[in-house]
């Protein structure tokens, strides 16, 4: 058994977080995907407890009383949150925990733990992350809008992260996240 670790991948939405980590996934054994809550409403294809705990407003909140959560934040006017228990939990059993989330949420985590790994994703450049946040095709002008503006927000704050992988070649950035990982897996 490896020693377990925290581990936040963040960046711009649509600079290709969840493919990266759900082939990291793939790639490392001991590696575990939190679960977070939201207040967002389900998209098309997606599973309560799978890609989300699917919250109300109360619900969210009475877990933030409760001091459930890791970490939390309104993002596209939507509140996302970590909860606390089932990452403590895996970190102890030694898994190497990964927290797919956004900015303000990833800095409130480094404060918790200072010993988690901040990792920014990096799209290869400005116009494809434009691209690749139209060609969704699944979110309004308006959306689409306020996630340029939040991106622009994130990148300007990259050199606050532990680690910086350019999402250009998808298997090399794999391969540089997984080296990445498992270099603290393994104690060096
Ligand atoms: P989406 O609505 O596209 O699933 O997610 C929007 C943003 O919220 C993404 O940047 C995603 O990484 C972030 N996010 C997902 N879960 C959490 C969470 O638990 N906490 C925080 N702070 N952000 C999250």
């Amino acid at each position: 058994m490896r020693r377990g670790n925290l581990f936040v991948i963040s960046g711009p939405s649509g600079a290709g977080k969840g493919t990266l980590v759900a082939r990291l996934l793939q790639e490392v054994d001991d590696a575990w995907v939190s679960v977070s809550c939201t207040t967002r409403k389900p998209r098309e294809g997606e599973v309560e407890g799978v890609s989300y705990f699917f919250k109300t407003e109360e619900e969210f909140q009475q877990l933030i009383d409760e001091g459930g959560l890791l970490e939390w934040a309104t993002y596209s006017q939507n509140r996302y949150g970590t909860p606390k228990r089932t990452v403590q939990e895996r970190m102890a059993q030694g898994f190497q925990v990964i927290l797919e989330i956004e900015m303000q949420g990833a800095f409130q985590v480094r404060e918790q733990m200072p010993q988690a790994h901040l990792v920014f994703i990096e799209p290869p450049s400005w116009e494809v992350l434009e691209q690749r946040l139209r060609g969704r095709g699944t979110e309004t002008e308006e959306v689409i809008g306020r996630r340029l503006e939040t991106a622009k927000l994130e990148l300007s704050h990259k050199m606050e992260y532990d680690f910086r992988l350019v999402n250009d070649q998808l298997e090399t950035a794999v391969q540089e996240l997984v080296e990445y990982v498992n270099r603290f897996a393994e104690g060096h």
